[in-house]
């Protein structure tokens, strides 16, 4: 069968590899209809992220459909269309048997730490597969990202009316949003680029939205769009370090930070700001089971319109050369979603 193969840096190919055998006592075997693609893949491709090694088969963002299933299985059967949940703890580790599975000590990301599902069929323990029957497979494959969003909402778990401040507009601040509204938050948005924010205000329908500026203005504008109080919670969706700094600015007193976002460097703040406002400060790695199976079903109850996020689409033979454009900001890609099969 096929598979893409990332074999080194900025370089990608269609390979031929042996297709999986019969899935084992708990397993499925799947077949991949959508990948998408996401910051991960793209920080993969220019060999910037931290544990992919070349070469690699990516792809965690999946819609896929059931094929066979291992004694034991009783969670899915053949033809079941699935999401998958792409994070392979070890059950024993202390995190996962704390409940906390998605920042367990061992984890495996498929299509980061080891091989993911940008191919035509793989096995996965079937207890990681999320039946959505009745949703698209292009739902489905974004199920994955929005649980991101999901997670770190719930990780802040605001209450109705509170304002949140989402900093960056990219897909994962866009996931973040679309938990916020459900919430009945006051969304709040800021980025450095006015496209996205027009984005975020006219598809998305956040609140507001702040332009950083390079006089350091947001704070006033944020200030006075909340009555002098700030933000309840801040949910910094950029990776970057230093919005990651200055996140701590736009906490209201008592208020908690979200660091969703991934950087390699160190963050640092003034730390009379953090202890005379006593902010609760958190990351948010992953997500969890249920918040899977929670966004399947606002999914099917047309709670989450994802319809205006697939923004480009190719398949195996394309991407090699699609994948670079999509690194354009010009290109103005939010998702682009890589069909294996229909
Ligand atoms: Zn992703």
């Amino acid at each position: 069968m096929k598979a893409i193969s990332f074999d080194a840096k900025e370089s990608i190919s269609v390979i031929d590899v042996d297709a999986p055998g019969a899935p084992g006592p708990g397993e499925a075997r799947v077949a991949v209809h959508r990948v998408g693609i996401c910051g991960t893949d793209t920080s993969a491709y220019l060999g910037k992220f931290p544990f992919f090694q070349f070469p690699r088969t990516p792809g965690h963002e999946l819609g896929v459909e059931v094929l066979a299933v291992g004694d034991g299985v009783t969670n899915v059967k053949p033809g079941d269309a699935c999401s998958v949940e792409p994070y392979m703890n070890d059950p024993e580790s202390y995190s996962s048997k704390r409940g906390r599975p998605n920042c367990c000590d061992n984890l495996q990301v498929i299509g980061v730490h080891c091989h993911g599902g940008m191919c035509e069929e793989f096995i996965i323990p079937a207890h990681k597969l999320h039946v959505g029957n009745g949703l698209k497979y292009d739902q489905l494959a974004l199920v994955e990202t929005l649980a991101i969003g999901c997670h770190a909402v719930n990780r802040a778990d605001p209450a109705k009316g509170e304002n949140v401040l989402v900093i960056g507009c990219g897909p994962i601040g866009l996931t973040v949003v679309e938990f916020l509204k459900i919430r009945g938050c006051r969304t709040i948005m800021m980025d450095m680029n006015q496209d996205r924010l027009d984005f975020a205000k006219n598809e998305m329908g956040v609140d507001a939205t702040i332009q950083v500026q390079k006089d350091g203005s947001e704070l006033e504008q944020l200030s006075s769009l909340t009555d002098g109080n700030l933000c309840e919670a801040v949910i910094d969706a950029t990776g970057n370090k230093f919005s990651m700094s200055r996140a701590l600015e736009f906490v209201a007193f008592a208020g908690k930070l979200v660091y969703v976002g991934v950087t390699g460097e160190e963050v640092s703040f003034p730390h009379p700001l953090m202890h005379r406002r006593e902010m609760t400060i958190m990351g948010s790695r992953n997500a969890l089971a249920e918040d899977f199976t929670q966004i399947i079903e606002l999914m099917k109850q047309g709670k989450i319109d994802t319809d205006a996020w697939i923004t480009h689409r190719t398949d195996m033979e394309k991407l090699a050369d699609d994948f670079p454009t999509y690194l354009d900001p010009a290109s103005k890609v939010l998702k682009a979603m890589i069909h294996i099969s229909e």
